[in-house]
C-alpha cells in the first residue's frame, strides 16, 4: 500500500476554536482510495494524527429516540437518561467517538503519521510562500464544534486551552503569509524522531 498523496488543511486558533487542532487532511492509498477528515493535532509530545470519528449515541429507553452518550436528557422526549450509561475503556475514560477508518495495526498506524507529518510540516513551509493556496476541499472541513470533544477524548494528557468565542466565519480563507507567532511551536517531538 503506498500513500500517493496527502492534502492538508492548515487551521489558525481563530478558524478553529481550538489552538490545538493545527489541521485536517485528506490521504489518498495507491491513486484510488481517499480518506479525508483526519486531523492534526498538538499533544503534549508534539503532533499526532487523528483519525475521522462519529459521535457515538445510544437509544432513549422511553422512545427510541437517538441520543449522544453525554446527553443527560432525551433530545425527543425529555426522558432523564443515566449518566454514567457509557462505556469506559481500560483505563477508565469514557468513549464517545468512535473511529470511522483508522489502521489495525501500530506499524500502519506510524506509516500513515510519519507520512502525514511530514507532510503538514511541509505545508508549514509552503503556506510561508506567497500565492499559497490549500488544495484540501474546504466542503470537507466538517463541523470544527465537534472537535473539541474529539481532542479531549483523545489526549491524556488534556491541557488547559482558551477557547475562541465569536468566530463563526467557518467559510474563511485565508493561510497565506498569515503565519504568527504563536505557528512556531515545537512539535514533532517523539514523532519524528
Ligand atoms: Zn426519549
Amino acid at each position: 500500500m503506498e500513500i500517493t498523496e496527502i492534502r492538508i488543511k492548515l487551521m489558525d486558533a481563530k478558524e478553529s476554536n481550538n489552538e490545538r487542532l493545527q489541521a485536517f487532511c485528506s490521504i489518498t492509498f495507491d491513486n484510488m482510495f481517499v480518506i479525508r477528515d483526519l486531523k492534526i493535532i498538538e499533544g503534549a509530545k508534539g503532533s499526532f494524527v487523528a483519525m475521522p470519528s462519529r459521535k457515538l449515541t445510544d437509544r432513549c429507553p422511553e422512545c427510541s429516540c437517538k441520543n449522544h452518550l453525554r446527553a443527560r436528557y432525551c433530545n425527543q422526549c425529555g426522558t432523564r437518561l443515566n449518566e454514567d450509561r457509557a462505556v469506559r475503556d481500560a483505563d477508565g475514560r469514557i468513549k464517545l467517538h468512535a473511529d470511522i477508518a483508522h489502521p489495525i495495526n501500530s506499524a500502519c498506524r506510524e506509516f500513515v503519521q510519519n507520512a502525514i507529518i511530514k507532510a503538514f510540516h511541509e505545508e508549514q513551509e509552503k503556506a510561508k510562500q506567497p500565492g499559497y493556496v490549500c488544495r484540501y476541499d474546504e466542503i470537507d472541513a466538517g463541523d470544527y464544534d465537534d472537535y473539541e470533544q474529539v481532542i479531549n477524548s483523545l489526549d491524556r494528557r488534556s491541557e488547559p486551552y482558551r477557547r475562541h468565542p465569536g468566530h463563526d466565519n467557518r467559510s474563511g480563507h485565508r493561510h497565506a503569509n498569515t503565519s504568527e507567532p504563536s505557528s512556531e511551536r515545537s512539535f514533532g517531538a517523539g514523532i519524528l524522531d
